[in-house]
């Protein structure tokens, strides 16, 4: 028989790890909803223009990454590559654009790439947007913001950023470095004298080691800069400095994408892998511009879920939810069973509890509540349920004690680390 496969790629999560992935977003929504960002929720797929037009021709993802088809109306459709240029669509589309916007995304993105260790087909990104604010401050908000989400994980990635200029500031300085590079074609692959052609500033993030210094002695984008850029670039690396955010200005540090202008960066964790970027981010002050005609600064960054998940090794628990089994002695208890689950379920959302499917041997039933690592396992039989009570099972310690179910609630107060004690 044909045995199916995920499509290459496509990776299913399974509960193990979805257990991490779900602690670490929670983490990471809690901390964005304390700097005031909303939820935005976007359709996986887009007018296929909508990317061509924000990410723009030449980039990776629209000549060769995008999952694109034509539908039966021979319209062509795309599925979401990135997020920002979604975000944009549906804030000028639903006339938010007059207001701050503060918005956060969470979900899958599609590329085709060749799979590998940090690289899928189909990946998860959390992102945020920031809408409407012009100058550094706003700059140094969202960095700050990063710094408390690694912050709350527990990790230091390290913070690179440059500044690439306006898009006039970079059309003179493509041409300056094309000239430059020109000079070394001989050394380029197929790959790279297609970039020289089409995306220029992308040969200076090429992992080839024989372009290493060249592209190290390549005339630095700086030095094309208008100065009022310059500026406000020095005031965000002041503020940055003052609050003791530390960073490498990376020079050859441009990003995969048309739309940013000034502020680009990236956090990376120390490990010296190519797919080593956990969060990539900047500012996109021109990309209203080209879709609602209104010129809008906006700046974001979007963190790759699977790897920071593989970064942490997968180590991060959500601490707060506690876990009940239900041991079961008899058929005929299933009922009064399901009623002391409900009350322990009523007196906290974050107590789960599970059922025991297998009525008879207890020590069964106690090996499954360890196999899932249940906190507690809740015993019922004979005598239990003569006394209106329970039995409860700390399975850390071993302790048991006998509770009446309708002190249930006294005894498992919630936000007490469930406290009752054994001599009460
Ligand atoms: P890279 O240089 O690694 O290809 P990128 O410049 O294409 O990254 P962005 O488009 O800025 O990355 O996406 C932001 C983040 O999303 C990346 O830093 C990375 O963590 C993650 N990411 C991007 N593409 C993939 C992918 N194919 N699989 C897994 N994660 C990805
Ligand atoms: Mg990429």
């Amino acid at each position: 028989m044909k045995k199916f496969q995920s499509v290459r790629g496509m990776r299913d999560i399974l509960p193990s790890e979805s257990r991490a992935y779900r602690a670490l977003e929670n983490i990471l929504i809690s901390t964005v909803q304390q700097y005031g960002y909303e939820e935005i929720k976007t359709p996986i797929l887009e007018d296929t223009n909508l990317f061509i037009k924000s990410i723009g021709n030449g980039t990776d993802i629209v000549d060769k990454e995008m999952y694109t088809f034509v539908d039966s109306k021979s319209k062509s459709f795309s599925m979401r590559p990135e997020g920002t240029a979604s975000c944009v669509r549906a804030i000028i589309e639903n006339g938010l654009q007059e207001s701050i916007n503060k918005l956060w995304y969470s979900g899958p993105f599609f590329r085709h790439e060749r799979p590998q260790k940090g690289r899928y087909r189909q990946f998860h990104q959390f992102g945020i947007e920031f809408i409407g604010v012009k100058t550094h401050v706003a700059d140094f908000e969202i960095i700050n913001l990063a710094n408390s989400i690694w912050k709350n994980i527990g990790i230091s990635p390290q913070l690179k950023i440059n500044n690439i200029g306006d898009p006039n500031d970079r059309k003179k300085y493509i041409e300056i470095l094309k000239t430059y590079l020109n000079k070394y074609k001989s050394d380029f692959d197929d790959n790279e004298k297609n970039k020289l052609i089409n995306n220029t500033l992308r040969i200076l993030d090429s992992k080839n080691p024989k372009l290493k210094e060249i592209i190290e002695s390549a005339p630095r984008i700086e030095d094309y800069i208008s100065s009022e850029s310059q500026k406000n670039f020095q005031k965000l690396l002041k503020l940055l400095n003052d609050e003791n955010i530390s960073y490498t200005r990376d020079y050859k540090l441009v990003r995969g994408l048309d739309y940013y202008n000034n502020l680009v960066f990236e956090y990376t964790d120390d490990t010296d892998v190519t797919q080593n970027t956990l969060c990539a981010g900047g500012r996109y002050d021109f990309l209203f511009k080209s879709m609602c005609d209104k010129e809008i600064p906006a700046l974001g960054f979007a963190i790759g879920m699977e790897r920071l998940l593989e970064h942490i090794d997968y180590k991060i628990e959500s601490s707060d939810t506690v876990s009940f089994y239900m041991a079961i002695l008899d058929e005929k208890y299933f009922s009064y069973s399901q009623k002391v689950s409900n009350i322990i379920r009523n007196i906290s959302k974050k107590y789960n509890v599970s059922t025991s499917y297998n009525f008879s041997n207890l020590k069964a039933q106690l090996k499954k509540a360890n196999k899932i690592s249940a906190n507690y396992c809740v015993i019922i039989g004979d005598e239990e349920v003569k006394n209106n009570e329970c039995q409860i099972k700390d399975m850390a310690l071993g302790s048991q004690k006998t509770v009446n179910i309708d002190e249930l609630n006294k005894y498992l107060k919630p936000d007490k680390n469930l406290e009752y004690k054994e001599n009460e």
